[in-house]
């Protein structure tokens, strides 16, 4: 499931962004579930002992099945116990091999097995598979749910647990089943987002039609409850008023204790639901989180539709180059600090010797300041091109006013076809071709001057005849005139 290598880590984490390694093309589409009604192929009841720290005991029911394997993550496969299948009135022990179990299913079949959920946590402590904190345990269902390869229709599973302990998922509950019943096409089970078993506090943040559930493990302190809620408010909030509307229906927000000396990380995922989990490094201050960027920065990503992993420059370029605006939009970053990001920044995503494009060269450099470096030279091209009535962030609110976000699997093309229709430009994919295909280069010391942006000695000031002195304003301040 990881994206990209743990050496982009400094950037926050990685967000998965496909359904299979390589989609380097057009992922396709997933099925339309409110059109199409599938059937449930794969049923799952999950009895959580003690909020699943003492593990998970999980029965499943398979639909006929041509290849008799099951299997989880390679990671994830040694936290698998005691696997039997039914044979009439028996139960018949299964072997594992490697990260797969033999099953005869040819004309359907029955399953049970443990998962010690809270060891897988200890000794991985990874978001993306399995991490625990104190009392919560979060890891996604394709960590604890045994599968075959996914051949259309569903998978339902319901989980059994008692108070105190609470469960969390972004998944929707499937209406007129029994509460802690939830649902998704079977082909998003590999890339399913987070879930949380334990002990935990929640609290759900309306924004508009934006629901944000954030759940909170024990152990944030100095933070308080409220301050973890505020810190959290004020992303989803300035999002919004960047978007202008409500930019994700819902979305989980899991907030975990850090390691001690780790900074705040984040990562998002978003096939079965969008969810980000972030884990606040040790001792951070209410005060800190105002200075935090990672939590609008994950929240940016699952704002937008997943491009697939070879796209990443621009799903990690958008929501670097975006994040200190939606921030400095709200208060938070001043226009000094933001231009001077930017001259620091933008010059580590430029191509160098042996480049071939933001699509074919995926450095650390590349991805990141790369991809932020083609959006803001779309946003400076649709601003030139329509006299600053339109910019980068029209492309933005084009995308999510459909209803997508990160849960989508969009190509390429089509993030660039409705984000140009958006600004009624071809900025998106004229700079594609340019930056994207080939390895073309943005001249910035021509650029600053023309905004009238001057760093000296650290100091940033600005200058207010420059020719696109305007159009620099209105990144920080607000969006263009209409
Ligand atoms: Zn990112």
């Amino acid at each position: 499931m990881r994206l990209l290598p743990s050496a982009l880590a400094p950037l926050s984490a990685a967000i998965a962004l496909g359904a299979a390694a390589g989609c380097a093309t057009s992922p396709a589409p997933l099925p339309a579930r409110s059109t199409a009604p599938a059937a449930v192929v794969w049923q799952y009841d999950v009895v959580s002992n003690r909020g699943g720290l003492d593990g998970l005991t999980i029965e499943a029911r398979f639909a006929p099945m041509a290849d008799d394997s099951l299997g989880v993550d390679d990671d994830a496969a040694p936290f698998v116990h005691d696997a039997a299948y039914a044979s009439g009135a028996q139960w018949v022990s299964v072997e594992r091999h490697g990260a797969s179990w033999k099953v005869p299913c040819s004309t359907g079949c029955r399953v049970r097995y443990r998962y010690a959920l809270r060891e897988a946590a200890t000794r991985l402590n990874d978001p993306e598979t399995a991490i625990a904190s104190s009392d919560a345990v979060s890891a996604p269902p394709a960590t604890w749910l045994l599968r075959p390869d996914a051949a259309g229709g569903l998978f339902r599973f319901h989980v059994a647990i008692d108070a105190p302990w609470r469960f969390a998922t972004p998944m929707v509950p499937v209406p007129g089943q029994p509460a802690g019943t939830f649902e998704a096409p079977t082909e998003t089970l590999e890339d399913s987002s987070f879930a949380v078993f334990g002990a935990f506090d929640a609290e759900t943040i309306h924004n508009g039609a934006t629901r944000a559930e954030v759940v909170m493990a024990p152990g944030l302190a100095p933070l308080s409850r409220d301050d973890v809620i505020r810190w959290i408010r004020t992303a989803v909030d300035s999002i919004a008023t960047y978007y202008q509307r409500p930019f994700v229906d819902r979305v989980l927000v899991v907030v975990l204790p850090g390691q001690p000396g780790n900074p705040t990380r984040g990562v998002t995922l978003g096939d079965t639901g969008p969810g980000v989990l972030v884990r606040a490094a040790r001792g951070l201050t209410a005060a800190a989180t105002r200075d935090d960027w990672i939590v609008t920065h994950e929240l940016l990503h699952a704002s937008q539709p997943s491009l697939g992993r070879g796209h990443a420059w621009l799903s990690e370029g958008m929501a670097t180059y975006v994040e200190p605006i939606v921030r400095a939009r709200a208060g938070l970053v001043t226009p000094e600090r933001f231009w001077g990001d930017l001259v620091e920044g933008l010059p580590q995503g430029l191509p160098e010797a042996g480049d071939q494009g933001l699509e074919r060269t995926h450095t650390w450099g590349r991805t990141y300041w790369g991809g932020a470096l083609f959006c803001f030279a779309a946003d400076l091209a649709i601003r030139e091109r329509t006299g600053n009535a339109r910019s980068f962030d029209d492309a933005l609110r084009g995308v999510v006013a459909g209803g997508a976000d990160v849960e989508a699997h969009w190509s390429i093309e089509q993030f660039l076809d409705v984000g140009d229709r958006s600004t009624g430009t071809r900025a998106l994919h004229d700079l594609y071709r340019t930056l994207a295909l080939a390895p073309g280069t943005v001249d910035l010391p021509g650029t600053w001057q023309r905004l009238g942006v001057k760093v000296e000695g650290g100091r940033v000031s600005f200058d207010d005849r420059a020719p696109l002195a305007a159009m620099r304003r209105s990144i920080t301040e607000r969006g263009p005139e209409r």
